[in-house]
């Protein structure tokens, strides 16, 4: 029987169905075929591939991770793609944490929870990615505010890294501070077309 791939939307809160809906559009347009299911129990989790974090709040995401028990699972998946608080949770320093914040600290970058302010302060902008124009949704946004080494920039606005990529030993992480399952499905395309490339 061959072996489908599997993406798993972690789905405690957040974009979910977004998520969901622009990897299957995504898959489409890469003419390739996988599974992908929201995920919120270990079990589940156990049989993935690959994961995508929405965003939503990371204290609450990551304390429901947590109470399910697929803390350590998560962390043994080999590509994982995270937007805005799963950005937050990739991250293995973090300013302005919530009092006992813990991330996943997968990813070699320092990210600012919150930086750009309140939720009244979101706010929505063009930029120019390798991807061509993108519309993108800033959502109570963290800022990736260093990357180290290991770590490349992957779509930059000004003096600002968007989104960036870590490929070490085995293992894939890509972290957007913006939301763009909202907008556009290149990105997703661009995960998958790594997690098929294994
Ligand atoms: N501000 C949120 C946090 O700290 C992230 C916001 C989002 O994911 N849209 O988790």
């Amino acid at each position: 029987m061959i072996k489908r791939t599997k993406i798993g939307v972690l789905a405690f809160q957040g974009d979910v169905t977004e998520h969901v809906l622009a990897t299957e559009h995504a898959l489409k347009q890469l003419h390739l075929t996988g599974q992908v299911t929201p995920v919120r129990t270990k079990a589940a989790i156990l049989k993935l591939d690959a994961l995508i974090i929405p965003g939503g709040e990371s204290t609450v995401l990551y304390a429901l991770c947590e109470r399910a028990g697929m803390v350590d699972e998560m962390k043994k998946i080999p590509y994982i793609f995270g937007t805005c608080a799963g950005a937050i949770l990739l991250s293995h320093r973090l300013k302005h944490t919530a009092p006992g914040q813990k991330t996943l600290g997968l990813m070699n970058i320092t990210v600012d929870r919150n930086a750009y302010g309140a939720q009244t302060e979101s706010f929505e902008k063009n930029i120019l990615t390798p991807f061509g124009q993108m519309r993108s949704v800033f959502i109570r946004a963290p800022r990736i505010v260093k990357i180290g080494p290991g770590v490349t920039k992957l779509i930059q606005d000004g003096e600002e890294i968007l989104a960036c990529e870590q490929n070490k030993n085995g293992t894939y992480y890509l972290a957007a501070s913006f939301h763009p399952e909202l907008t556009t499905t290149k990105i997703h395309e661009y995960f998958l077309k790594k997690v098929f490339s294994k």
